[in-house]
């Protein structure tokens, strides 16, 4: 059997702490191993509002306390929070697990039938969100069943609602010996078998799903990739969005871990994090690949001075070798590293250790994180060897727990020895390092954020004059990909110019800025087996052919 095994030294795990406990009363935290005055903590670059690890500690005890004590908060129910960066979110994030519920990210830009999906899929009972959120969270919430009186504002003030200053308030006035206590893992159980997050991805196949993560797959991915972080990594800029499993634990678990500062954008643009890299002198850049190619092509970057920039990092998506050759060249002087993985393993499979922080390892995805097992998967069915290419696999302690109420498709993904089949295609060399090489799965990758083409075709096959219909990936300069419809129209219906464009305008008003269709294409029959599974290779093929055209 040909299993590829991390080179890294096993992590030490802790089996039985939750999350909560790990990162603000074991002898992790950094509450017990720095003095006050030392500790590190979230802020805002805009507004300099900040909380130092001692606040989140105490802000998010009182918090739990309010949502238990006065509006009935119970174990394992879900907190969905839904809103930009703001220093309020990981709060309420650990409030929720301190109690031990299970908190679900939403993405900011999502309409009220996406948000009232997600929160009807996680069964939410709580939502917090910030006040440019708040229109699309009152109406899903409704729609959901939630009452007004469960929905928090995370900052700012808006009538009616209550705000988490006023949550902090109310739980502090039950006293220092009337807090909630801490959840603890049931006698029986490890952190293992405790989900405390629920993420959305639609996996390898089909619609969105709640990705179940545990307190241990979180705890686990911190601890491999805190053995890879050299200790000068000291403050950390917050600009992916929060609720991603990018977000979750590069920008809210592994800085507390690692006592890093983190410095949060509140909304992405490209002026806003170019004064932030300089004001705060930021050494090491997490990015995302659309971002890292603005920083080549964007004329705006040439008005900085980013000599201080030693380092990127790139995750969440496949970055182009040319972007690579750009990047070194207009910034020779840096280093790189990237991270290869999925919301289903918590974030890394694989990641660069820092001996091979450089450009000439930047095509991989890293090597294999500590504690962890790669399989590659030929298309016939066996198990490839160095350098061979084939579906990636994978087994470690950050591959999640499953979907939630989904077991068919848990089955699917995860198969009886514990791997977590990828979708995606590619090889480990001899430095134990993955080259990511394609695609199988279905998902197309809109700079950096998963979606499903199953959601879109779901939507267009509503449409009046859509008989059948593809949607998949296609290639695009700054966004990476971009959804590509291809559409069998009603047998009474012409093809048209303005067919296509009512099409188009018809996403545009149901989905979410980046699930737009950038194209559609008219064909006759969409492609399928003789089970009706559409027959993507065949479309794909065809597209790269350039077949396609009208
Ligand atoms: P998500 O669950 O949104 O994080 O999406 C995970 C998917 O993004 C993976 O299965 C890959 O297809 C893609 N991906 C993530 N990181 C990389 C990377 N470094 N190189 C290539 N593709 C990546």
């Amino acid at each position: 059997m040909v299993v590829f095994k991390s080179r890294q030294p096993p992590i030490d795990l802790p089996t039985e702490l939750t999350d909560w406990d790990w990162l603000f009363d074991s002898s992790h935290s950094p509450l017990n191993k720095y003095p006050p005055n030392e500790l590190a903590g979230f802020q805002n670059a805009v507004t300099k509002e900040r909380v130092d690890w001692a606040d989140v500690k105490k802000y998010s005890t009182y918090i739990a306390t309010a949502l238990v004590k006065k509006y009935g908060l119970k174990t394992g129910e879900t907190v969905s929070l839904f809103g930009q960066n703001t220093v309020w979110y990981p709060v309420a994030m650990f409030a929720g697990l301190r109690v031990g519920a299970k908190i679900s990210g939403a993405s900011p830009a999502y309409n009220v039938e996406e948000m009232t999906f997600a929160l009807k899929t996680a069964d939410s009972k709580f939502l917090l969100t910030t006040p440019g959120s708040m229109e699309v969270a009152s109406a899903s919430a409704k729609a959901a069943g939630l009452p007004r009186s469960n929905v928090f504002l995370l900052e700012g003030e808006l009538p009616g609602y209550t705000t988490v200053q006023e949550l902090i308030r109310i739980g502090k006035s039950y006293g220092e010996n009337g807090q909630t206590p801490a959840f603890k893992i049931p006698v029986g159980k490890k952190n293992k078998d405790v989900c405390g997050f629920l993420s959305f991805s639609s996996g390898t196949t089909g619609l969105p799903k709640a990705v179940m993560i545990s307190h241990q797959n979180v705890i686990a991915q911190c601890l491999q990739i805190q053995q890879i972080t050299p200790e000068t990594q000291k403050k950390i800029m917050a600009v992916l969005p929060l609720f991603h499993i990018t977000g979750l634990v590069h920008q809210m678990h592994l800085p507390i871990l690692l006592n890093a500062e983190v410095i949060m954008l509140p909304q992405f643009t490209m002026e806003g994090m170019l004064n932030t890299i300089c004001e705060y002198k930021l050494s090491e850049l997490l990015l995302v690949p659309p971002i890292l190619i603005r920083l080549v092509r964007d004329s705006i970057v040439d008005k900085y001075d980013l000599s201080h920039v030693t380092r990127f990092s790139s995750g969440a998506a496949p970055l182009s070798e040319e972007i690579i050759l750009l990047l070194q060249k207009k910034f020779p002087n840096t280093g790189f590293k990237q991270g290869y993985g999925m919301t289903e393993s918590c974030s890394c499979i694989t990641a660069h250790p820092p001996e091979k922080f450089s450009y000439k390892y930047a095509n991989s995805g890293g090597a294999i994180v500590a504690s962890t097992e790669v399989k590659i998967i030929k298309p016939d069915g066996t198990e490839a060897g160095l350098n061979e290419d084939g579906e990636v696999l994978a087994r470690g302690p950050q591959v999640v727990m499953g979907y939630l109420n989904n077991p068919k498709a848990t089955a699917e993904t995860f198969d009886a020895n514990g791997f977590l089949h990828t979708g995606d295609q590619g090889s480990i060399d001899e430095e134990n390092m993955i080259h990511i090489s394609d695609r199988i799965k279905e998902l197309i990758k809109v700079k950096g954020i998963g979606v499903a083409p199953a959601e879109l075709e779901d939507l267009l096959l509503g449409h009046p004059k859509v008989e059948d219909v593809a949607v998949m990936s296609v290639p695009d300069e700054y966004s990476g990909e971009l959804p590509k419809a291809y559409i069998a129209l009603k047998p009474n219906i012409e093809e048209s110019v303005a067919v296509g464009k009512e099409i188009l305008a018809y996403v545009k008003e149901k989905k979410v800025r980046y699930k737009w269709l950038n194209q559609v294409e008219f064909i006759k029959e969409i492609p399928k087996s003789p089970s009706g599974k559409i027959l993507r290779r065949v479309l794909r093929d065809k597209e790269k052919a350039g077949k396609f055209g009208l």
